[in-house]
């Protein structure tokens, strides 16, 4: 999808605003001979921007306006060393916001509904981006924070809670106990807005038939804004974002190319009007596509693909290279396998090769043994590696009140 005019000209004046600021991407543009845009053609000769470079200029380094301005700031740490921090002003904090209420109201929530938001607040984007979203839209908000099952519960049941904002995997810990409690005749859920990490078409459905509620996928990052810059909408055909807020390109994440519409990549976002802390061209590692035509729901904001993994997620085995998606995908076409699995590696010094072990739960309605013969088998021939596959009880692998790691390798400890 092409730069509007519009978006080359708000490119040009974020471009021209880095450099006056002196701030680290100003320095870097005017190394780069990189002055202004006029055309797709000047805007693809804009260097990319990642993770990196936000370590590099560590605290404020990325700051493009007066100090004065900034209202806020956030951080995420990722996994490895140092945080990035992100500054806001206080128009980029309304803008947030006025995406976040956006959202909302693509996900069919009004003003008469309850929401109950249990991502969790501080540093991080989220807790705060769906409460802010929330007020925005005159929801009321019901801000619990991550944790205590118990008193989740109590509040959801006592308030009437009608929408649940959380992780995929906390919802799904929410919709177990739900379950195991026999709590789902008091529960007034209508609709769950999820994100923050990808989550396979059988955890949707396990949650979706627990809680009785329809699902949304709500789609962001801490260093653009945070959750809010896209959603699904009704019809659940990709994820809509704020093309006034933000310019997404996909390019092949080796090469660095634009690929055509439609083909998969790295999502790649540009800011369009963000003050604190403007990027230009910043590589995600997530990986989708752009969905070409029209949605159903009649929306004019184009569509994404729901996130399909990160490149970063790719593991190889004994010179076979998996996305944790490809195994999802996998596990779907077996009969009674639940949502959860983990796969752990490692490398066995006396035979000198990696291991690869599966353990997937199995819903106790076919034989455990038959199950991991037809992974086993059915992993042998799609992917072209045999792992050691276990089936164990649905509940016996840890769930998780944040984001559920699915690999785990001891290779390069
Ligand atoms: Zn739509």
């Amino acid at each position: 999808m092409k730069l509007t005019e519009k978006q080359i000209e708000q490119v040009d004046r974020q471009v021209k605003r880095l450099i006056a600021s002196g701030s680290y991407y100003g320095e870097v543009y005017k190394k780069a001979g990189v002055t202004g845009i006029t055309s797709q053609e000047d805007f693809e000769k804009i260097p990319f921007s990642d993770k990196n470079d936000l370590r590099n200029s560590y605290p404020l380094g990325i700051m493009a306006c007066d100090e004065t301005e900034i209202v806020r700031i956030h951080s995420s740490s990722g996994t490895t060393g140092t945080p990035v921090i992100i500054p806001y002003t206080a128009k980029d904090v309304d803008d947030w916001a006025v995406m976040f209420a956006r959202c909302y109201e693509t996900a069919g929530i009004t003003n008469k509904d309850r929401i109950q938001i249990t991502p969790g607040y501080g540093l991080w984007t989220a807790g705060i981006g769906f409460q802010a979203g929330c007020e925005k839209l005159g929801a009321m908000a019901v801000p619990m924070g991550p944790g205590n099952t118990e008193k989740q519960l109590k509040m959801m049941i006592d308030l009437e809670t009608t929408v649940l904002t959380a992780t995929s995997s906390y919802a799904l810990l929410l919709a177990e106990e739900i379950q195991k409690r026999g709590l789902k005749d008091q529960i007034k859920l209508k609709k769950g807005v999820f994100g923050s990490e990808r989550w396979s078409d059988t955890m949707r459905k396990r949650i979706h038939e627990e809680l009785g509620i329809e699902l949304y996928d709500i789609y962001g990052l801490t260093e653009i804004y945070g959750p809010g810059i896209g959603i699904t909408c009704e019809h659940n055909d990709g994820i809509h974002y704020w093309d006034d807020y933000v310019y997404i390109e996909i390019i092949d994440p080796v090469t660095g190319e634009p690929v055509p519409d439609g083909e998969e990549g790295e999502i790649v976002i540009t800011t369009l009007v963000k003050e604190g802390a403007p990027l230009l061209r910043f590589r995600t590692h997530d990986l989708s596509r752009i969905i070409p035509g029209t949605c159903k729901c009649g929306s004019k904001y184009p569509r994404i693909d729901v996130i399909k993994g990160r490149s970063d997620d790719m593991f190889k085995v004994r010179g076979v290279n998996m996305f944790p998606s490809q195994v999802e995908e996998l596990l779907k076409k077996i009969p009674g396998t639940s949502s959860e699995y983990s796969i752990t590696i490692a490398h066995d010094d006396d035979n000198n090769k990696d291991v690869m072990l599966l353990t997937v739960e199995g819903d106790g309605k076919y034989d455990f043994n038959e199950m991991s013969k037809a992974i086993h088998d059915l992993f042998k021939s799609l992917i072209g590696m045999t792992p050691k596959v276990i089936v164990v009880p649905i509940g016996t692998l840890p769930r998780s009140e944040k984001k559920t790691k699915r690999v785990i390798d001891y290779r390069n400890l």
